[in-house]
């Protein structure tokens, strides 16, 4: 026999809890960044969650549903670029929140995901839109973006009464969003050769036949889109490559070195991203030798800030670098575990040129370093670029499996 008694406590105990409960996801704050190419949303949320976000049409909107939140976020800013005429938020349904952008142009979502915490930045869901015409804009008004099920939250509508929706709850079918674009950055290349270490073999050359491995093993995945800044023996100055990065909306930039450093003990795979100041002397000076790249082809003086000029904040580049930093110390960790050699501290850091797209995860491998006989040996081996494009592309979906971690199935 049932013991009435403990089931009545505990239901007076989980009606208290309801009366009193309080909502676990706050929206902290939302911001902007414009780009040539899009308008990146920033949420802060204070917990990893499950959301989704899609566009309606007559006005248009750009809605985002997430699990039911208490609003943090005040008055946020509307530049005019955001093409954002209002904000409001409300309650869908007794468990669903949602935020309502009305908008005076029609867009399109090109990606959204969720960047968990990282350092001091909070849970992030960051939302890339763009402006669309009406038949790019009909044929994304279907797709959802993002994991959560309304589904799953329906059984609790039935018995409650709950304030009149925002908007009727769409049940669109979903739809694969495209895949992440790699961009392959084999470094050097045409007058400029890099490096030349043992065996008198080019690093234009050597990173070029590691570039290729590792395009051909993402392809093969299934799981990427990829494009190389350069696809034959052929000089590009180092701003062209990031210009090419962000022409064609990567997702993830990897520029791919083999140099050789004063020391010929010194060895090992590392990676390297971008920062104001660099780790280590070492790493100063690998940056100042890579950077002097496109002065074989002639000082340029055009002035390159157009980039920076799109940026409404440093909030962007912060978000980027961060990225980046995960992703390297993600790599490091695969390359490791797949039994790469890798110097010590192998992520790195310092003003590299190539790494300067401020919306773009930017990363810059050396594979090795031919100063090094016995890595410059290996590095001319097929089976060891084929090994370490496999390493790659397991720190690869490492990444992606938790940034994108929000992405439809
Ligand atoms: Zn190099």
């Amino acid at each position: 026999m049932p013991n009435y008694r403990y089931i009545l406590i505990a239901f007076c105990l989980l009606l208290t809890f309801s009366a009193t409960k309080s909502y676990a996801l706050d929206i902290q704050q939302i911001r902007f960044g414009a780009h040539p190419d899009k308008i990146r949303m920033v949420l802060d949320v204070s917990e990893v969650t499950d959301f989704r976000a899609f566009i309606l049409p007559s006005p248009p909107r750009l809605v985002i549903d997430l699990p039911r939140f208490t609003w943090k976020a005040g008055h946020p800013p509307k530049p005019p670029q955001t093409m954002i005429s209002d904000i409001r938020q409300g309650l869908l349904m007794p468990e669903i929140s949602r935020i309502v952008f009305d908008l005076n142009k029609t867009v399109v979502i090109k990606s959204a995901f969720l960047l968990p915490k990282n350092g001091q930045q909070e849970n992030r869901i960051v939302i890339d839109y763009k402006t669309a015409n009406n038949q790019e804009f009909s044929a994304n008004k279907d797709v959802l973006h993002g994991t959560l099920k309304i589904d799953d939250y329906k059984n609790t509508i039935d018995n409650i009464t709950s304030p009149a929706p925002a908007q009727k709850p769409v049940q669109p079918s979903y739809k694969k969003q495209e895949k992440p674009l790699i961009i392959i950055d084999p470094g050097h290349g045409g007058q400029d050769p890099g490096a030349i270490g043992h065996y008198k073999i080019p690093e234009k050359k050597l990173v070029f036949s590691l570039a290729k491995e590792l395009k051909k093993q993402l392809l093969t995945s299934g799981k990427y889109r990829v494009m190389m800044t350069r696809d034959k023996d052929k000089f590009i100055r180092l701003k062209d490559r990031v210009k090419f990065a962000r022409k064609h909306g990567g997702d993830l930039f990897i520029s791919i070195h083999a140099d050789s450093i004063g020391k010929s003990s010194v060895h090992g795979a590392s990676i390297y991203t971008l920062s104001k100041k660099a780790s280590d002397a070492q790493t100063a000076k690998l940056a100042e030798k890579e950077n002097q790249a496109d002065l074989i082809a002639g000082v340029d003086f055009h002035v390159e800030d157009e980039q920076v000029a799109f940026i409404l904040g440093d909030f962007l580049i912060n978000d980027t670098m961060n990225q980046s930093k995960f992703f390297a110390n993600t790599l490091a960790t695969k390359m490791k575990s797949a039994g790469i050699n890798t110097l010590h501290n192998t992520h790195r850091y310092a003003g590299f040129a190539v790494l300067k797209a401020p919306d773009i995860p930017s990363i810059l491998i050396e594979a090795g370093f031919v100063s090094n006989k016995k890595e410059a040996r290996l590095l001319n081996k097929q089976s060891y670029r084929q090994k370490m494009a496999k390493a790659i592309i397991s720190g690869i979906n490492s990444y992606f499996n938790s940034v994108y971690r929000n992405e439809s199935n």
